[in-house]
């Protein structure tokens, strides 16, 4: 079975790349921390595309729990190969530096970057061994540009986005790449208490754009035809540039 792993794959963005690595003939593993309704609905979609899946429950940014669940998946699916591997899971938890607890600063970091380390150390051996492999990580604007109020959150996916360009050149022989995707504003919970409106208006695209928008990029990334790409950052964002 050839495998595209997405984290953080119950809602938003996460939901839609599952969405369309099925559509790509992948069976989807569909990680989630905590929403298990929205993780079901998120597989009934992948079945709708016409693929299988499964749910896979743990918290990226726990080293003990992502080596339980998915160290255990990972072996007991010796003939089953992790081809893509999506770290897409993400918090986001603003606030001006001067009153920022260690909490807001704390979790941030530990689900993007710590939560990236947990994940891709169960998944690489195997890729590597193989010499092919996806790894798309899901950054951010925020993390290009920094973005006032989200110092938490811009140091995080900068840290990602210097894991992609390290990570890529060290795997690079072995046939693995490893690229990242930089959403602007898109439309999703996570941006769900903003100001659409006001905040459209600075887009050049006047407008959020959509998880489909996003899983279309994660999907070239994916695919054999991009294979002599790594270490790269593609921003969607509707024109919003530094
Ligand atoms: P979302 O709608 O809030 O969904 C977040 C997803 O991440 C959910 O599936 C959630 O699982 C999962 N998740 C959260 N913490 C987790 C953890 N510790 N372990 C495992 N899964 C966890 O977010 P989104 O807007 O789709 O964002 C997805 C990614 O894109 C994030 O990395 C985000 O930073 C990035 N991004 C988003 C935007 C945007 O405008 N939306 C822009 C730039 C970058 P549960 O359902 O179980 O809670």
């Amino acid at each position: 079975m050839k495998c595209a792993l997405i984290t953080g794959g119950s809602r938003g963005i996460g939901r839609a790349v599952c969405i369309k690595m099925a559509e790509l003939g992948y069976h989807v593993l569909i990680n989630y921390k905590g929403n298990e309704a929205a993780a079901q609905e998120t597989l009934e979609a992948v079945k709708n595309a016409g693929s299988t899946g499964e749910l896979l429950q743990f918290n990226v940014g726990e080293a003990e729990e992502v080596k339980q669940v998915l160290g255990t998946w990972i072996e007991s699916h010796k003939d089953d190969q992790i081809e893509v591997l999506v770290n897409n899971a993400g918090i986001r938890e603003d606030g001006l530096m001067f009153m920022m607890s260690e909490g807001q600063w704390n979790n941030v970091l530990n689900i993007s970057l710590n939560g990236f380390y947990h994940v891709t150390k169960q998944v690489l051996s195997s890729m590597l061994m193989k010499r092919y492999g996806r790894i798309i990580n899901m950054v951010s604007l925020s993390g290009i540009k920094g973005l006032a109020g989200q110092t938490n959150y811009s140091a995080a996916k900068a840290g990602v986005i210097g894991a992609t360009k390290a990570l890529a050149q060290e795997i690079a022989k072995r046939g693995v790449t490893v690229n990242a995707v930089a959403p602007g504003f898109i439309k999703t919970d996570m941006t769900a208490e903003l100001n659409e409106k006001e905040l459209a208006a600075q887009v050049p695209m006047n407008r959020f754009g959509t998880a489909e928008e996003v899983a279309e990029a994660v999907a070239f990334f994916a695919s054999k035809g991009a294979g002599y790409i790594t270490g790269e950052v593609l921003s969607i964002n509707g024109g919003l540039y530094t």
